[in-house]
């Protein structure tokens, strides 16, 4: 029997239900069960109610304000800067975000430089390996010693890790990092004659070695800018100034270099590491007297 066809049985008649749906969200509606359906208004959104919530007032008046509060919420965000996100800018704003932002910091912080101390691009490595997870301040503690001891990638190669282990364990993570560091080492004795290598490509088939320290190395050791500087500082204060929506190092990098001249990639990051300590730190930042104050979306 085609539905055209179909006879309509009493039961159909007598359904006297009225059914309201939240057409972004729903495709199926849903019937209500009510039977004063003249006194009682149901409306639903997916996304945001599971359980549909039921009026029970008789003044069918009172009720007739509910909305779809995804839509709703989706509205108030866009409207406020506090609760902006990327995703709220166009392509334009966005870069005109970061232009401001890059422009403010290079006033408030003209000459940055790295902050871990190093003679050459092999202590660099080093000392980058042992900054994570831990303060530059401590690693410049531990570094002199760490240095005059094994003053080549050769010495580092030929060290027992337990000598390395021992030199280090105050950064933390000491035994993962102490065997990256030596295996590290030995590959760039084996395979590079002892010097490290200057592109990112043989950097990151280093133990130990990720972009974000291959991008430390090239950018300050070698001044070549191979890609913006995401550690935990860059990661925070992009997402909360509203330069990505991402959450990983490698997509807000990929982020930051579209935003960001290359030229500025290397200060660029060194900048917003300075803005995180001085201003933007994690549990306490200071939005009353941080440059960024008057343009940053402040997203939590
Ligand atoms: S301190 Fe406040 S204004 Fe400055 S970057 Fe952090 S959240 Fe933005």
């Amino acid at each position: 029997m085609s539905a055209a066809s179909a006879k309509k049985t009493p039961a159909d008649d007598a359904k006297p239900v009225k059914k309201r749906t939240c057409k972004k969200t729903e495709k199926t509606p849903k019937v209500e069960t009510t039977a004063d359906a003249t006194s009682v208004k149901k409306r639903t959104c997916k996304k945001t109610e599971k359980t549909p919530k039921v009026e029970t007032t008789a003044d069918a008046t009172s009720v007739k304000k509910r909305a779809c509060k995804k839509a709703t919420a989706k509205k108030t965000a866009a409207a406020t800067p506090e609760n902006a996100s990327p995703s709220t800018l166009s392509p334009t704003e966005r870069r005109r975000l970061a232009d401001r932002v890059f422009a403010t910091l290079a006033e408030r912080y003209p000459n940055p430089s790295c902050a871990l101390d190093h003679m050459s691009p092999f202590q660099l490595l080093v000392a980058t390996i042992l900054s994570a997870q831990c303060t530059d301040k401590r690693v410049n503690a531990v570094t002199p010693a760490l240095f005059e001891r094994f003053p080549t990638a050769e010495a580092f190669a030929d060290a027992p890790v337990e000598a390395i282990e021992e030199l280090i364990k105050s950064c933390g993570f000491y035994r993962a990092k102490a065997a990256n560091i030596a295996q590290a080492s030995r590959a760039i004795v084996e395979r590079f004659g002892g010097s490290v290598p200057a592109t990112l490509e043989e950097l990151v088939q280093l133990p130990g070695v990720g972009r974000k320290t291959a991008n430390v190395v090239l950018g300050n050791a070698f001044g070549i800018a191979s890609g913006f500087v995401v550690d935990t500082h860059v990661l925070r204060l992009s997402r909360k100034i509203g330069l990505s929506d991402e959450e990983t190092p490698e997509k807000v990098e990929r982020d930051l270099n579209e935003l960001v001249p290359q030229s500025d990639w290397v200060d660029g990051s060194h900048r917003l590491i300075y803005l995180g300590r001085e201003y933007c730190v994690a549990r306490r930042p200071q939005c009353d007297v941080c440059p960024l104050g008057a343009f940053c979306l402040k997203r939590p």
